[in-house]
């Protein structure tokens, strides 16, 4: 492969935003995928959209999920993370078409996978999870949601029915030329073990987590 070089010269070569390199078939349990890789030239991730069905460019129904391995890959059960991946899959599936963003590099809100596991070792001693970054000297949330709309515009993908929780990815996704035309809820029944933490995210992080109501009883 030859590298072009821009009339201007090197400078004007750089990259910028990301790039589509592949697109490979992706059987899962949920459903047939495409798995549409990217570069970020920006940052340096390599990042990947998983797209069900024919997308169209209105309303698309859209996850921007962040990763979490100790939730996607784990299950873990400090968060809801795993649960909401697959119930993102299984509502594009369900709906025909729709795409799963999967952004790497969002691990503990962007602090990093190991920074994530200091935090989570914080909360276990009491803290809760915006104390436990604080406590770190690391940032609450340091997700940057660039990509994903550079994603969202390569797919051609205008306005989304965003299934998200959080202020945040709607402001973000708005702020980089995506329309938000719904907000979906993407509520996972909580356990003892992410109680505590799901009532920090609705308190302190403003998101909608109108069912944690109905469950006073956990502690
Ligand atoms: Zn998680």
């Amino acid at each position: 492969m030859t590298e072009k070089i821009g009339v201007l010269g090197e400078k004007s070569a750089r990259r910028i935003g990301v790039e589509r390199v592949v697109n490979a078939p992706l059987p899962t349990v949920h459903g047939k995928f495409q798995a549409i890789g990217y570069v970020d030239h920006d940052r340096g991730d390599e990042q990947v959209a998983l797209v069900h069905g024919d997308i169209g460019a209105e309303r698309v129904l859209v996850r921007l999920h962040s990763e979490c391995l100790t939730g996607d890959a784990f299950g873990s059960q400090h968060c809801e993370c795993g649960d909401q991946l697959a119930a993102a899959l299984r509502a594009v599936v369900a709906e025909g078409s729709g795409v799963v963003v999967y952004l790497r590099g969002h691990e503990g809100r962007g602090i990093g996978l190991l920074a994530k596991l200091r935090a989570m070792a914080l909360q276990a001693e009491g803290l809760d999870t915006v104390e436990a970054n604080l406590a770190l000297g690391l940032p609450v949330d340091a997700r940057d949601y660039g990509a994903a709309a550079g994603m969202l515009h390569d797919l051609g993908v205008r306005s989304v029915r965003l299934m998200s929780n959080n202020p945040r990815k709607r402001e973000a996704l708005v702020r980089h030329g995506i329309e938000v035309s719904e907000q979906v809820p993407l509520l996972i029944p909580p356990c003892e073990s992410n109680i505590t933490y799901l009532r920090t995210k609705r308190e302190r992080l403003d998101h909608h987590l109108p069912h944690l109501d109905a469950v006073a009883h956990l502690s």
